[in-house]
């Protein structure tokens, strides 16, 4: 089971200057096949599915614990694409067509489908779909998809940090190329350990590393990139059997952290959007309803 934490796992610039073509560029990263309702669902479904559990309890625990972090990197995703979208529209009278420029956008559906928010699809209108979860069973074949997935997933991020400058995507960017480098990693270890190939040399891919982007770096020179969260109290305690040993970039020892991050002082409160509807075309009437609770 689950318990839940209303904060975002890093610190978010605040809604700034709207931009809702990069945030659609964002969407892909939430539910295109390499984004992040993909890594958490493939993994959520490789701990469900796990057969022999106390015999390879590592690999497991690895998976498992993974899978929970992924759920609050697609929160920061919607965050980042919400904050984007806020105030992209004039918030005037339904007459004056206040959300005419929406119709030039590259997705219309933040606009008529949803009161301007995140899509659990990709950036061109297609939904996520549970085809792209691949759950073999064979616990090889698993892990070295995962590596796959993460890796393809870090090349989709890199190309849509060079689409992008807005302050709210690179800072989002910068630490999930730093955490998806910690589980690219994680799983070449694991492979490693199951097999004795030296999977980690094939990084980075692409060929370029993270610190060559500033707001990764950042992440990276605070440690981040060494440590492992265990998002539970008292369990997955064994992924220290495989997370473990020198940062293959010699800045120190990797770690498990006993706990989830620190998180977020503040979580970014999104504006309304009275011409989407959104929460209410009447503020007064909220108001009342706030007074009433
Ligand atoms: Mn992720
Ligand atoms: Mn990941």
């Amino acid at each position: 089971m689950f318990l839940r934490i209303d904060k975002l796992q890093i610190e978010l610039p605040m809604p700034q200057e709207p931009d809702p073509n990069a945030a659609n560029a964002v969407n892909e990263l939430m539910g295109g096949r390499f984004g992040e309702m993909s890594t958490l669902m493939n993994y959520m479904y490789q701990s469900f599915n796990f057969r022999g559990r106390s015999r390879v309890r590592p690999y497991y625990d690895l998976i498992a614990n993974i899978a929970t972090e992924e759920i609050g990197h697609i929160e920061l995703v919607s965050a980042t694409v919400n904050s984007m979208l806020s105030d992209s529209m004039s918030h005037d009278d339904p007459l004056s067509t206040p959300l005419g420029g929406a119709k030039d956008l590259n997705n219309l559906h933040h606009f008529i489908v949803t009161g301007q928010g995140t899509l659990p699809g990709n950036s061109m209108g297609g939904h996520w779909n549970g085809d792209y979860v691949f759950n073999s069973g064979n616990l090889k074949l698993d892990l070295l998809h995962n590596f796959f997935l993460e890796v393809g997933a870090r090349t989709q991020k890199l190309r849509v940090y060079e689409m992008t400058d807005h302050p709210v995507a690179r800072e989002m960017l910068g630490y999930l190329l730093v955490r998806g480098g910690v589980h690219a990693l994680a799983y070449a270890k694991a492979l490693e350990e199951l097999t004795g190939t030296d999977v980690k040399n094939l990084l980075p891919i692409p060929e370029i590393e993270n610190n060559a982007f500033p707001e990764a770096r950042k992440f990276e020179d605070a440690g981040y990139h060494r440590k492992l969260y265990r998002f539970s109290y008292d369990d997955f305690k064994e992924v220290s059997k495989i997370w473990k040993g020198p940062s293959p970039d010699g800045s120190g020892d990797l770690e498990v952290v006993d706990g989830p991050p620190e998180g977020s002082k503040e979580k970014p409160d999104f504006p309304d959007a009275p011409e989407s509807f959104a929460p209410s075309v009447n503020p007064e009437e909220l108001e009342e309803i706030a007074r009433k609770l």
